[in-house]
């Protein structure tokens, strides 16, 4: 379940670097190539799966579930606990995706205002 054409995919499978904050069997976390705050994470789940909108065979539920737990642990590690932190998951070109394999932006580190662009 990996997409040769996928930059993420291939960060998984170890063919491009990127500086990894964490991964176990289900998913990777690394920092953000153009990180829009102090602490930028981005979190993925290993298997390929474009966007949230894609995500719907029985086995997401538990990949979702699993990266945000892990985008929770990163936030922890980064010192972001006390603070806070944001996570946000762009779904569709309009919202702002441009690579097509789901990850979770974890960002913090600064203040972050509301409502985002
Ligand atoms: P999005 O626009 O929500 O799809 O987020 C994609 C993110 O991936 C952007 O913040 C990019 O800076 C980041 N990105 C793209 N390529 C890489 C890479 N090779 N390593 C780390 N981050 C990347």
């Amino acid at each position: 379940m990996s997409d040769s054409t996928c930059i993420f995919c291939r960060i998984v499978a170890g063919e491009i670097p990127a500086k990894l904050a964490y991964e176990d069997e289900g998913c990777v976390a690394f920092h953000d190539l153009n990180p829009q705050a102090p602490v930028h994470v981005l979190v993925i789940p290993r298997r390929h799966i474009a966007s949230l909108a894609d995500a719907r065979a029985p086995e997401d539920e538990a990949a979702l579930g699993r990266v945000m737990l892990v985008a929770a642990r990163v936030a922890e590690e980064g010192g972001l606990s006390a603070e806070g932190f944001r996570t946000v998951i762009n779904t569709g070109a309009s919202a702002g995706q441009s690579v097509f394999h789901l990850h979770v932006h974890v960002l913090g580190g600064r203040p972050l205002s509301w409502p985002p662009g």
